[in-house]
């Protein structure tokens, strides 16, 4: 992607699309059926990294909202504390639940998680209240965005918090929404262990059931011209 260094630099849809080369022709592993989707960047001025004519390339387009660790989605003057971070986050997920393509993208990633530290998201989290959560949430139901539960931000987490933390708050919101989820591992690498045993608790606070959660045909029916 244009404007980015580190990890993020050769993530262009070229290089993304050699993996897909990799694929069995019959798409299945041990009777497990594999799609091919990415998930894609979105900057503050509500730019879509992923153009339209390439959203064919894939089964599915999952959107972040609230990388802002990196510049070029969130530029420093726009978070100098916990509050406008906040603030920045609030506005993203409503640009990307109204994006002119929001009909194709199917999961927004971890919703309202800036960065890896659990205390500086704990913090910006705290400063988004129930009433915005509900709106936003309703708007993402209406959309039809599935919500992902990230196993990146269970990682970051202490086990011994989760049941006081914000992103409970913010999922069991999610829950009483209507809003349909997705797991996501965020893996980078194929052997990283993405703390799965801590999903069905977190769920389970959230009030979040097997019934919630996106099935692969509805996964599939998003990337639809
Ligand atoms: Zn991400």
């Amino acid at each position: 992607m244009l404007g980015v260094d580190g990890w993020y630099a050769p993530q262009n849809v070229e290089h993304v699309l050699q993996l897909k080369k990799e694929l069995p022709k019959n798409r299945e592993v041990d009777g497990i059926k594999l799609l091919f989707g990415c998930e894609t960047e979105f900057a503050y001025d509500g730019k879509l990294a992923l153009s339209e004519e390439n959203f064919e390339h894939f089964d599915y387009v999952i959107v972040p909202h609230s990388h802002t660790h990196m510049d070029l989605v969130a530029p420093r003057e726009f978070i100098p504390d916990d509050r406008s971070h906040a603030n920045f986050i609030m506005k993203t997920f409503m640009q990307v639940v109204t994006h002119p393509l929001a009909n194709r993208i199917a999961v927004i990633a971890h919703p309202f998680v800036p960065g890896t530290s659990y205390a500086k998201y704990n913090s910006v989290q705290s400063h988004i209240p129930d009433s915005y959560l509900r709106e936003a949430f309703t708007a993402a139901k209406e959309k039809g965005i599935a919500i992902e539960m990230n196993g990146s931000c269970l990682i970051y987490m202490p086990s011994e918090e989760i049941p006081n933390c914000e992103y409970v708050r913010i999922y069991s919101v999610a829950k009483e929404c209507g809003c349909k989820f997705t797991y996501g591992s965020d893996s980078h690498r194929t052997c990283e262990d993405r703390k799965l045993y801590e999903v069905e608790r977190f769920f389970d606070m959230c009030g979040i059931t097997e019934k919630d959660m996106l099935t692969t045909e509805e996964l599939l029916a998003r990337n639809k011209k």
